[in-house]
């Protein structure tokens, strides 16, 4: 159950309310939002209470949410969340880009493809540090390491950095490296005690969508980042196993118009892992903002033939540049910028 509360409650009301509905076991969440708190009961409502409440000169409404999520839900915030990553803002009336090599694959490259990034006009710099490939014998990354080299590189060049964690034990090391956004990857998004940890980080979250993943189950995993108190949880679609083996995955288009009814978290969209090839990452991009996305992350190399993973989907920095150019343009069409 939502409530919405009237106006001007100063925060013992709000604390005296939240302690009444806790005494009878169940538990309470309040929204971020300052100017009319927003409480979400997570547990059924017993009908003495839900009558009890619906009397209580504080609450203005209440709502039960057609949908089984709480506090990842539309009705749990007045306006949609806007996300600082590292001092880029995601989610407000602004377009990101997000850019880097699939993995981190040293310190003389990860300073190279940085560079073309921020000469791009990217925001954000990715890169794996720790990989979940599908055979043991690939590339697994360089792990910490890794992070480090990643986080010197955005430093050198000015930008915050996204990388994927894969195991709960690592947030401290996260942490340490002051990484400015985790990432839980596709095959982790059902990764329960890994999006629990994560969540109590303190960082933004950039929650992919599981490969064969329905958007309940992914607004689900978001409500578990919620549930453990993290609201700064940016949703991205990297495309979904269908029957169709033409490209690596399936884009799904359709769940940026069907989220923005759902959810106030942004959705970016990753068209370099649902296409697979490179070529068809910039068309792919412009559709993405033209139907709504707060953003792109995509995967670019200097040399993509030399690329340790992923090189087939990896645009050349000057076709990033392209990118970032169509970025401008769609998101000026539908009346936003480039952050
Ligand atoms: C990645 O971003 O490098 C990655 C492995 O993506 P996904 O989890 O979407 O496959
Ligand atoms: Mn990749």
């Amino acid at each position: 159950m939502i409530l919405r509360l009237k106006r001007g409650g100063g925060p013992a009301e709000i604390q005296a309310l939240r302690s009444r509905i806790e005494s009878e076991g169940l538990r309470v969440y309040q929204s971020p939002e300052c100017l009319r708190p927003i409480l979400a009961i997570v547990d059924k409502v017993p009908e003495a209470l839900a009558a009890d409440l619906l009397q209580s000169p504080q609450i203005e409404e209440t709502t039960q949410p057609k949908t089984a999520w709480r506090l990842v839900a539309r009705e749990f915030r007045d306006s949609r969340t806007q996300i600082d990553l590292g001092g880029v803002r995601i989610g407000d009336d602004t377009v990101v880009v997000i850019a880097g090599p699939c993995s981190v694959e040293g310190r003389d490259l990860i300073e190279e493809t940085a560079r073309s990034v921020a000469d791009s006009g990217a925001h954000i710099l990715r890169g794996g540090a720790f990989k979940p490939r599908t055979s043991p014998y690939a590339f697994q990354g360089f792990g910490v390491e890794g992070l480090r080299q990643l986080k010197d590189a955005g430093e050198k060049f000015g930008m915050p950095v996204v990388t994927e964690i894969m195991d709960a034990a690592d947030v401290p090391a996260f942490v340490d490296h002051d990484i400015d956004c985790l990432q839980i990857g596709a095959r982790n998004m059902q990764n329960f005690r890994l999006l629990k940890a994560v969540a109590v980080a303190g960082r933004p979250v950039l929650l992919k969508r599981g490969l064969s993943s329905t958007v309940e189950e992914w607004l689900y995993a978001a409500e578990y980042l919620a549930a453990g108190g993290c609201h700064d949880i940016i949703l991205c679609e990297r495309g979904i196993r269908t029957f169709e083996t033409a490209t690596r995955n399936t884009l799904d288009l359709t769940v940026l118009p069907l989220l923005a009814e759902l959810t106030h978290l942004p959705v970016i969209v990753d068209p370099s892992h649902a296409a697979g090839i490179a070529r068809l990452v910039a068309p792919l991009s412009r559709a993405s903002i033209a139907a709504g996305a707060a953003g792109v992350a995509v995967e670019v190399h200097p040399r993509p033939h030399e690329a340790r993973s992923d090189g087939p989907q990896a645009l050349l920095p000057g076709e990033l540049t392209g990118v970032v150019a169509d970025a401008r343009i769609q998101a000026a069409i539908s009346g936003r910028q480039l952050a």
